[in-house]
């Protein structure tokens, strides 16, 4: 048996935690390779070491030289040692890593060392081997995870006990360090498990897993037990922000589940994330609700657009012309919306795209709704059962908010829901009454 554990910031924040890592990884054999995240905040205001990075790299920069940031990085790490009471020389790492930065001054190198010091410690107080990212982790030209990854990493863990492997980066197809986006050594954390052949990736974090929805919207929503992945990537694409969401695909590939647990109650069940295939529904309608505000819906109508041959196809190419993607496409007839993230559209982008969009394709007419929030409910078990869109859009009537947009995905696991921005919090506490609430 092989386990994968990856331990979040907030594990990784201060001695006491790291502690608590080592106590968990050495409570259980099977629980070999180890990949981490940078120290995070202390505290509600504290701040994380990768944010200070960022501002290394901006003091870096506008003075040309390594400032207040890069001292407080220093602090955090060297207080980190001597709050594990381990006798390893901190002081000249980060000496060494202060001549790396003047050496690679890019912003992904210095973001990055977050994790590569977090992983030298950890390795060190584990007694375990330590493995550079920047070697065994590699993008393609494109900026994809090169498939040769997996290679090098399973080589590279051969035969070890125990390993530390760095999250969140990895290096281009130039030998220059690059990271993942933001929260990206989840993604270091599949990645390991799949080169690993493990049986299981376990996601330790500082929430006892996934809840049915928003707990700043509904006091104390149900727990998930279980998901699936497509559930899970849904989910999160819409901001339940438990676990990156583009971590699922190297594990899905293999059918390795995910665990989300608790490094700060060990003790709790956590949410598995299953193949389908292994997923015991029960008789659940809605596994979870999630959502996210600021989108902008462009709608357009045109008698007969529907024999209009190339017509998708010429206000996609607009929308390629300006890089814009966009996250639905709900469509009619005669009709067609797409719904764009708002920031995407800042800065005048949104009115010359709808003037390219008239003079290439002349719809009859033309619409912009800004400030719109999409509810995304989602769950395997809506095909299952007769009557719930009928239950949902029921309860969103019944709460008094108009329905701006409808979207179904194919697969029937979600349906989104177009609303007002300030009907937001509204719709979700209504659907979640519907779905999960008692009744008297
Ligand atoms: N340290 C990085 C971040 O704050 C990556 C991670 O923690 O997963 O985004």
């Amino acid at each position: 048996m092989i386990k994968v554990c990856k331990f979040g910031g907030t594990s990784m924040a201060d001695g006491i935690s790291v502690r608590r890592v080592a106590d968990i990884v050495n409570a259980d054999p099977a629980r070999r390779f180890l990949v981490v995240s940078a120290p995070g905040k202390r505290f509600g205001q504290d701040t994380k070491v990768t944010d200070l990075l960022y501002e290394t790299y901006e003091e870096l920069q506008v003075t040309g030289k390594l400032g207040a940031a890069f001292t407080k990085v220093c602090d955090r790490f060297r207080s980190l040692v001597s709050e594990l009471g381990i006798s390893f020389d901190i002081g000249a790492l980060l000496h060494d890593t202060e001549r790396e930065i003047y050496g690679e001054p890019t912003k992904d190198f210095i973001a990055s060392r977050g994790e590569y010091l977090a992983g030298v410690v950890t390795a060190e107080l584990l007694g375990a081997e330590f493995i550079n990212a920047r070697e065994t982790v590699k993008f393609t030209a494109d900026g994809k995870l090169d498939p040769v990854t997996y290679e090098l990493l399973s080589v590279a863990l051969q035969g070890k006990k125990r390993a530390v492997v760095s999250g969140f980066y990895g290096a281009d197809a130039s030998g220059k360090v690059k990271t993942f986006s933001r929260g990206g050594s989840d993604i270091t954390g599949a990645v390991v498990a799949r080169a690993a052949g493990a049986d299981l990736y376990e996601n330790w974090t500082d929430v006892s897993g996934f809840l049915a929805c928003d707990p700043r919207i509904v006091d104390s929503p149900a727990q998930i037990s279980a998901l699936s992945y497509q559930e899970l990537r849904e989910l999160s694409y819409m901001g339940a922000n438990v676990l990156h969401s583009e971590s699922i695909f190297p594990v899905r590939e293999a059918n390795i589940p995910i665990r989300i647990k608790n490094t700060f109650r060990p003790e709790d069940e956590g949410t598995d994330i299953l193949p389908v295939s292994k997923y015991k529904f029960g008789g659940k309608t809605v596994t979870g609700i999630a959502g996210k505000k600021n989108f902008t819906v462009i709608f357009m109508e045109k008698s007969l657009m529907n024999s209009e041959i190339g017509f998708t196809y010429r206000v996609l190419s607009v929308l390629t012309k300006h890089g814009i993607s966009f996250e639905h496409l709900p469509s009619g007839i005669d009709t067609m919306s797409f719904v764009i993230d708002s920031e995407e559209l800042k800065g005048g982008v949104l009115e010359q795209l709808c003037e390219e969009i008239k003079e290439l394709v002349a719809p009859d007419r033309m619409r912009v709704h800004k400030d719109i929030a999409l509810i995304a409910v989602v769950g395997h078990g809506m095909s299952r059962n007769v009557g719930t869109s009928a239950r949902l859009f029921q309860a969103i009537a019944s709460a008094g908010v108009n329905v701006r947009m409808i979207d179904q995905g194919s697969s029937e696991l979600n349906i989104i829901v177009g609303v007002d921005n300030e009907n937001y919090e509204r719709t979700v506490s209504a659907v979640y009454r519907e779905f999960f609430g008692f009744k008297i």
